[in-house]
């Protein structure tokens, strides 16, 4: 059934419930005038809804912003379980893409590897080296420990549009990915701010 084949049925708020629906229909007008389906949950209009949502865009999002802030543990925590719980079904997605993309997968490392190399300065001494080791093996470290996914993230893009960065210990931070994937949709110099709005 279609949204507007589902619109025109009318279907009770009991049989919707019985039905385990979570939307139901009167055909009749709410106290705003729009004909829509309702929730069989609160009984709210789904226009109304819609619009409030659509008026109240910015207060929300900041109300959103503060409570992730004030809960920063428990949604530590549902990530990490969300990971935990996703983790096979991740696994066999990227096994299958690994397997239908060889060819864009090798080009990918080729290119990040003369990236890496080409953004090497030459003057890094074996100490830089050993500490930049270090800082991949925190990573998989923290993935391990927190059972969160953690990336070695270079903080100034090696291949940035506006700057480019280096392969150097201190272009180095150990990012959790979904920082990392934030941080993809920004351009430095102003990235730092934009991720700072983010959370
Ligand atoms: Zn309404």
């Amino acid at each position: 059934m279609t949204e507007a084949e589902a619109q025109k049925a009318i279907v009770s708020r009991p049989d919707a419930k019985s039905q385990n629906l979570t939307h139901y229909f009167t055909g009749k007008e709410c106290k705003y005038g729009h004909v829509s389906l309702r929730l069989v949950s609160t009984r709210q209009c789904c226009e109304c809804s819609k619009e409030y949502l659509k008026n109240n865009y910015e207060h929300l999002s900041a109300y959103k912003k503060q409570h992730k802030i004030q809960n920063a543990e428990k949604y530590k925590l549902s990530d990490k379980l969300n990971y935990e719980k996703n983790r096979d079904v991740r696994l066999e997605k990227m096994r299958a893409y690994a397997k239908n993309n060889k060819a864009i997968i090798f080009q990918n490392i080729v290119k990040r590897k003369a990236s890496k190399k080409q953004r090497t300065p030459p003057w890094l001494t074996q100490e830089h080296k050993h500490m930049m080791v270090a800082v991949y093996k925190l990573s998989i470290n923290k993935s391990e420990c927190t059972g969160i996914e953690h990336h070695v993230d270079h903080i100034v893009p090696l291949s940035g549009k506006t700057v480019s960065g280096l392969h150097v210990p201190w272009n180095l931070q150990v990012l959790e990915a979904s920082e990392n994937r934030k941080k993809k949709n920004v351009v430095w110099p102003d990235m730092w701010e934009r991720i700072e709005n983010v959370n």
